[in-house]
């Protein structure tokens, strides 16, 4: 192929004297934020790729990114505005596949690092899939049962455009679940005139869910955690946990890791820090977060301010809610000797390497977290076949993919000598670009 081989080593960033070497503006803001540490870690990848680092700008870029507004009639009969994205990063290996997020504090940029993630979990799974993300920037909690099924379905209607069960489909994030799920399947069957089960995932087992989806991405998390463990001579029945986000993610991981005899010796979420050195009742926690909310007011524990969370003496530290949360700051402090990276990008770059320096174990977020989408494939997969599986077998099939995925990491990562997060990013990038040079570029 003549053409590619005589493009110079990531060309793209060579621009022509008729294209702008400006980037969008978009692309140029929010240095710190999540999309700024994206395209760190793409920088830190591209030495790498060999050949395919020529297609690496690809990376760099969303393919499509959507802003839509949302407007809704309230309860008290006035008229909100909000803001709501649908951002696809790259769609070679498939369609895109990636969360929604209601919180007030998503931005566009928070949404493009949130696809470009997916974009890279989906390829390190392996899972036939590119990237997407959605958002709208809301504090759900401010909204009746009505008014957020309301702007769920304006939402998804406004997005209806360009998802759908082979171009991009949604599934649950922060704050979005089951339901949402069912409003945003029916909304876009409604569009359609055809019910279309396979357009999100996460959905309830009665509208073409998958058994097992609600616990993948903690069971995952809790698989891979104990394949890392095992490298560094981590006993999981012995180990101290603490988990900060008490959700879907961190909920589940921490139940799985207590069945194995850890002890889950602190928790933090929106509403406090709490710990036991004895360990938590992870039971009893998990049934006082679904009537209050929140760990706080548990009666079983002691209360910790949030900032000395970072300081609990533990073997594992799960981070499983928002992003940037380890940074150069608390870095320093961990006592933990393996972080897995339940939520999305909660840690920097900077942090990242404090952590190297002090020998502790990240298991990136691009890997760790993987098994809730991987599952969502299996959902997607059992909705077009019209043919469901038993839990048992969607187990097994997640364990199976998490463990292989993890392996092939971990020998990227002997053999260049790099962190879990860059071979990650390696083995993963590998795949996209492949599939995008196979592809070419079009016209
Ligand atoms: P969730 O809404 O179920 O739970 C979020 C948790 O984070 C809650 O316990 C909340 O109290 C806590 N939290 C929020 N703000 C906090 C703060 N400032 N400090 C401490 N805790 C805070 O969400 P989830 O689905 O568990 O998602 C958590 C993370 O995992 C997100 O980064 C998400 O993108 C990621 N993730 C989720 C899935 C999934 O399948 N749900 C899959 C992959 C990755």
């Amino acid at each position: 192929m003549p053409m590619l081989s005589s493009l110079p080593a990531d060309s793209s960033r060579t621009a022509h004297p008729a294209a702008s070497a400006a980037l969008p503006s978009y692309l140029q803001a929010d240095k710190l934020g999540p999309w700024g540490i994206y395209l760190q870690q793409v920088d830190r990848v591209v030495p790498y790729l060999g050949h395919l680092a020529r297609w690496a700008e690809t990376l760099r870029r969303p393919k499509r990114a959507l802003i839509v507004d949302v407007p809704i009639q309230l309860d008290n009969g006035t008229v909100a505005h909000f803001e709501g994205y649908r951002v696809q990063h790259n769609t070679s290996r498939g369609p895109g596949k990636g969360g929604v997020r209601f919180h007030q504090d998503v931005t566009l940029s928070e949404v493009m690092a949130l696809a470009a993630w997916m974009s890279i979990k989906n390829a390190a799974v392996n899972v036939p899939y590119g990237g997407a993300k959605g958002g709208i920037r809301v504090d759900p909690k401010t909204l009746s049962l009505g008014e957020l099924e309301r702007m769920t379905r304006r939402y998804t209607s406004e997005i209806g455009i360009i998802i759908g069960p082979t171009k991009d489909i949604p599934a649950p994030d922060v704050n979005t679940n089951e339901q949402i799920m069912a409003w945003m399947m029916d909304t876009y069957s409604m569009n359609e005139g055809a019910t279309a089960t396979g357009v999100v995932t996460g959905k309830p087992i009665d509208l073409g869910g998958s058994l097992g989806r609600r616990d993948a991405t903690g069971r995952g998390v809790y698989t891979v955690g104990v394949e890392a463990a095992r490298h560094i001579d981590l006993d999981i029945s012995t180990a101290r946990v603490a988990v900060q986000g008490f959700g879907n993610v961190g909920g589940v991981a921490a139940r799985l890791f207590a069945q194995a005899g850890a002890r889950v010796v602190a928790v933090q979420d929106h509403g406090g820090t709490i710990y036991r050195q004895a360990g938590l009742d992870v039971p009893s926690l998990l049934a006082h977060v679904a009537a209050a909310g929140t760990v706080a007011g548990f009666a079983q524990a002691e209360v910790l301010p949030d900032a000395q969370f970072w300081d609990v003496d533990c073997d594992i530290l799960i981070p499983a809610a928002l992003e940037q949360q380890i940074t150069a700051a608390n870095a320093g402090r961990i006592r933990a000797r393996l972080v897995i990276e339940g939520a999305n990008g909660p840690t920097t770059p900077e942090a990242d390497d404090i952590l190297q320096d002090r020998g502790v174990l990240v298991l990136p977020d691009v890997i760790a977290n993987a098994g809730g989408v991987t599952v969502s494939y299996f959902e997607w997969v059992q909705d077009f076949s019209s043919f469901f599986w038993s839990e048992d077998e969607i187990n097994a099939r997640l364990v199976r993919i998490m463990k292989e995925a993890f392996a092939g990491v971990w020998e990227v990562a002997q053999d260049h000598g790099v962190t879990l997060r860059t071979a990650t990013f390696i083995v993963a990038c590998k795949r996209i670009l492949h599939a995008r040079e196979l592809r070419g570029l079009y016209p």
